[in-house]
């Protein structure tokens, strides 16, 4: 039996849809391995911002830990804030200005109302929340139940 053996042109169309489909092929696997690295570039480059911004959302009637905060400015940290001991009791800062201006101006800045009953209470001693759900304004409370009331009253 007689092998049937394409012609001349028939094999150069194949050849170049073979050619066609090589070429779709790599293609498509460049630009899967590019997004790929873009998409690892992207997260550590961002992972700080994208973590940030998803505890403005997802913390908000949580409670905030104290290690994220700056009890001066009142405000949710990307990065870990310093602990600092006035008086026997701790506070965290973004920097030594912070401090410094806590320290000054100590009954102006590290007292302050509970957000809910206004009591005046030491940031210190205060269970942390978020004032708004993706802001990273702080506010402070007494207890968990003024905590948990605040958050309620929000509905
Ligand atoms: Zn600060």
């Amino acid at each position: 039996m007689k092998k049937k053996r394409l012609s001349k042109q028939q094999l150069v169309e194949k050849q170049k849809l073979d050619e066609k489909k090589f070429n779709r092929t790599m293609l498509i696997s460049f630009s899967i391995l590019f997004l790929c690295l873009m998409s690892i570039l992207i997260f550590y480059t961002y992972w700080c911002d994208t973590k940030y911004t998803w505890r403005k959302i997802a913390w908000y009637s949580e409670e905030v830990p104290e290690k994220l905060t700056c009890m001066n400015g009142d405000n949710l940290q990307i990065h870990e804030s310093t602990k600092a001991v006035f008086e026997d009791k701790t506070y965290y800062f973004c920097s030594q200005a912070c401090f410094n201006h806590l320290v000054k101006h100590f009954r102006k800045v590290a007292i302050v109302p509970d957000a809910f009953s206004g009591d005046s209470i030491n940031k210190a001693d205060a269970i942390i929340g978020l004032k708004k759900r993706n802001n990273p304004e702080l506010v402070y409370f007494r207890n968990k139940e003024n905590f948990n009331k605040y958050y309620e009253s929000k509905h």
